[in-house]
């Protein structure tokens, strides 16, 4: 099987759990982008990806994002960062990102919007949520994301920023909990923050095994990996 073949197989077996999830949400199912997530493969795949149909690809890592979105800059794709985001990396992936999932501190906010200001680009924003709860064990907390009592500050300094748009939530569900339970609970936190940002309508939440439930609990934005390309073999 060609590796195009092995990745419509992939697509098309995720966007078939997309829509069935949706409808059986009593959603639509284009209420919910699909993210691909292509970290760890090459950008040849992103090229595929993009014949395929797919305009959202998500990444983690700035070194290989800024490379890979480099030599795909013909396509018409947008780029998503998803992963854990140091400040002093924040210039650089505005200059590429199109969306950032992984903001969880007011500093975080300052950086990007400087950077997206000094690149003349409009950054989209979410605000990541730590659902663990109080009695997670420390090791299943390093997911990132900002306590809930410190999301509405955060989607604050994400409204005042020129350079930013503040576009919602975004969560990864802790290790070993129930994802229902989790989705739960960043529901109830989302429902308060629309009361204060009724702009941050958008909910980035659900991977390969469980999009299902996130889908259910109201996702507009699944980032999806495995399931799409196939098991990561990491070098590092
Ligand atoms: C890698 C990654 C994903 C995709 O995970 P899969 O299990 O491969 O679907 C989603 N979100 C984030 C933040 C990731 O780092």
């Amino acid at each position: 099987m060609s590796r195009l073949d092995e990745i419509a197989t992939g697509l098309d077996s995720v966007r078939r759990r997309i829509d069935s999830a949706a409808r059986e949400a009593g959603r639509q199912p284009d209420e919910v982008a699909l993210v691909v997530v292509t970290k760890t493969w090459p950008a040849a795949d992103v090229r595929l990806l993009a014949d395929l149909g797919v305009r959202d690809v998500g990444e983690n890592r700035d070194q290989e994002a800024r490379s890979k979105a480099l030599e795909c800059s013909d396509l018409p794709v947008r780029w998503h960062f998803v992963g854990r985001l140091q400040r002093n990396k924040a210039g650089s992936v505005a200059t590429y990102a199109d969306y950032v999932h992984s903001v969880d501190r007011e500093p975080l906010c300052e950086a990007l919007d400087r950077g997206a200001g000094a690149a003349d680009r409009i950054l989209r924003v979410f605000v990541q949520v730590d659902l663990g709860s109080d009695t997670s064990p420390p090791e299943t907390r390093r997911r990132g994301g900002a306590l809930p009592t410190r999301v509405k500050g955060i989607c604050q300094a994400a409204r005042s920023a020129a350079n930013l748009e503040l576009t919602g939530l975004m969560a990864v569900a802790p290790l070993g909990e129930n994802p229902a339970s989790v989705y739960d609970r960043l529901n109830r936190i989302r429902q308060s923050v629309l009361v204060d940002f009724p702009e941050a309508r958008g909910l980035s939440a659900g991977m390969s095994s469980d999009l299902e439930v996130a889908v259910a609990a109201g996702a507009t934005h699944v980032r999806v990996g495995t399931a799409v390309l196939g098991d990561r073999t990491y070098v590092r």
